[in-house]
C-alpha cells in the first residue's frame, strides 16, 4: 500500500511509520518538525519505500499529488500537549482544524478517493463522568476545562469534518479516538504525564502529581495503539467509522506515581501541586477516563500485547 502520514515524525506517527515499512508499504511522511523529531524516523533514513518532506500541512505545496499517490492517509498533524494549548489556543485551533479541512479537501480532488484515519481524541468525551466511555454518548465541551476547550473543539470539529466529507463525497473516513498513549519516544516538556513520572523516578527527585491524584486514566502502549489502528482502518475499508482506541484498565494518577516508582525502584516521594502551579490556570481535571473497546474488539479482534508495567519497564530502561 501507498501511505501518507502527516505528523508522522513524532510520537504516534513514528511508531506508524515502524509498522507499515515492516509490512512493505510504501511509506510517505510530512511534518513540520514543531514537536516531532527527525531522529524518530532515524532507522528509514535509507530505505527506498520512505520518504520524507519537511513542511507544514496548511501551505505544503505537494499535499494534492501526494495525497492522490496515496491508498491511506494518517492525518496525525496537530498541536498537542496541555501546555502549548493553554499557551496558544488560537494556533490550535486553526492548526488542528484549517489542517484536517485542507487534507480532507485534497483527498476529494482526485478520481480516487483515499482512505482517511483521523487522530482524534478522548477529549472529545469532555466532563463527562461515565464509568466507561462509549462512542455514541454526546460530546459535550465544557468550560470547566479551561483554555483547554480548544483542543476538544478542534478535534470535535475535525471529527464533524470527516463524516460530512464522507457523507457528501465518499471519502472513507476512520475516526480513531486515542485515549492516553504512551511508549517509548513520547517526551514529557508538553505536559505528559508518564514520561515526567519516570524521569523524575529514575532520578529519585519528588514525582510531581498535578491536582489531587485520584482522577483515573487508562494508559495504551504505542506499539499496541499502532497495531490497532491499521486494524481498524483494515477492517473499516470503504466503511466511515469512529472507534475508540486505547486500553481500558483504568488506574488513578498516584497509583500510577507509586506503581513507576516501584518499577523503578526508586526512592522519590509524592509531592502534589495544584493545577494552577502546574499550568498557570486553574481548571477542573477531568475525573475518569476508560474507553469501551466493544466496537474495536468487535470488527478487528484486537488484544493488546503490552502490559503497564512492561511499558513502564521499557521506559525506566531506557531513561
Ligand atoms: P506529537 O506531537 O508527537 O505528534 C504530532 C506531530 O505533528 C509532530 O511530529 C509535529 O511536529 C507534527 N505537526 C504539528 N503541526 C504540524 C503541521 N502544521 N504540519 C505538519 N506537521 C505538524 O503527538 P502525538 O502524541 O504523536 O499525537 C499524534 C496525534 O494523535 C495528534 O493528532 C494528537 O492530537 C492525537 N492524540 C494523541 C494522544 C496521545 O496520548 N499521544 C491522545 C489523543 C490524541
Amino acid at each position: 500500500m501507498h501511505i501518507l502520514i502527516t505528523g508522522g515524525a513524532g510520537f504516534i506517527g513514528s511508531h506508524l511509520v515502524d509498522l507499515h515499512l515492516a509490512c512493505g508499504d510504501q511509506v510517505h511522511v510530512v511534518d513540520d518538525l514543531s514537536t516531532g523529531v527527525r531522529a524518530n524516523l532515524a532507522a528509514h533514513e535509507d530505505d527506498p519505500s520512505f520518504r520524507f518532506d519537511q513542511a507544514d500541512v496548511l501551505t505544503w505545496d505537494r499535499l494534492e499529488r501526494v495525497v492522490g499517490w496515496a491508498d491511506r492517509i494518517y492525518h496525525l498533524a496537530a498541536v498537542v500537549g496541555v501546555y502549548r494549548v493553554i499557551a496558544e489556543p488560537t494556533k490550535v485551533l486553526a492548526t488542528n482544524i484549517a489542517g484536517c479541512e485542507r487534507l480532507l479537501r485534497a483527498a476529494n480532488a482526485g478520481g480516487w478517493k483515499p482512505q482517511v484515519v483521523l487522530a482524534s481524541s478522548s477529549e472529545v468525551y469532555g466532563h463527562n463522568d461515565e464509568d466507561i466511555l462509549r462512542e455514541d454518548q454526546d460530546l459535550v465541551v465544557s468550560t470547566k476545562a479551561g483554555t483547554r476547550w480548544g483542543y476538544s473543539v478542534s478535534k470535535i470539529a475535525d471529527e464533524a469534518l470527516g463524516l460530512s466529507f464522507a457523507q457528501r463525497f465518499g471519502i472513507p473516513a476512520v475516526i480513531a479516538r486515542f485515549f492516553n498513549t504512551i511508549g517509548p519516544r513520547q517526551v514529557g516538556r508538553y505536559g505528559m504525564v508518564v514520561p515526567r513520572f519516570v524521569a523524575q523516578a529514575v532520578r529519585d527527585e519528588p514525582i510531581t502529581v498535578f491536582g489531587g491524584g485520584a482522577q483515573t486514566r487508562s494508559f495504551c502502549d504505542v506499539r499496541d495503539t499502532v497495531v490497532a489502528l491499521d486494524a481498524l482502518a483494515t477492517h473499516a475499508g470503504r466503511d466511515t467509522v469512529t472507534a475508540n482506541v486505547g486500553n481500558d484498565r483504568e488506574i488513578s494518577i498516584a497509583e500510577l506515581a507509586q506503581l513507576v516508582i516501584e518499577r523503578a525502584g526508586s526512592r522519590s516521594q509524592l509531592k502534589h501541586v495544584p493545577l494552577r502551579e502546574a499550568y498557570g490556570e486553574d481548571f477542573e481535571d477531568i475525573r475518569r477516563r476508560r474507553p469501551s473497546l466493544d466496537r474495536l474488539r468487535q470488527m478487528t479482534g484486537f488484544n493488546h500485547c503490552y502490559t503497564l508495567e512492561q511499558t513502564i519497564d521499557d521506559l525506566v530502561a531506557t531513561e
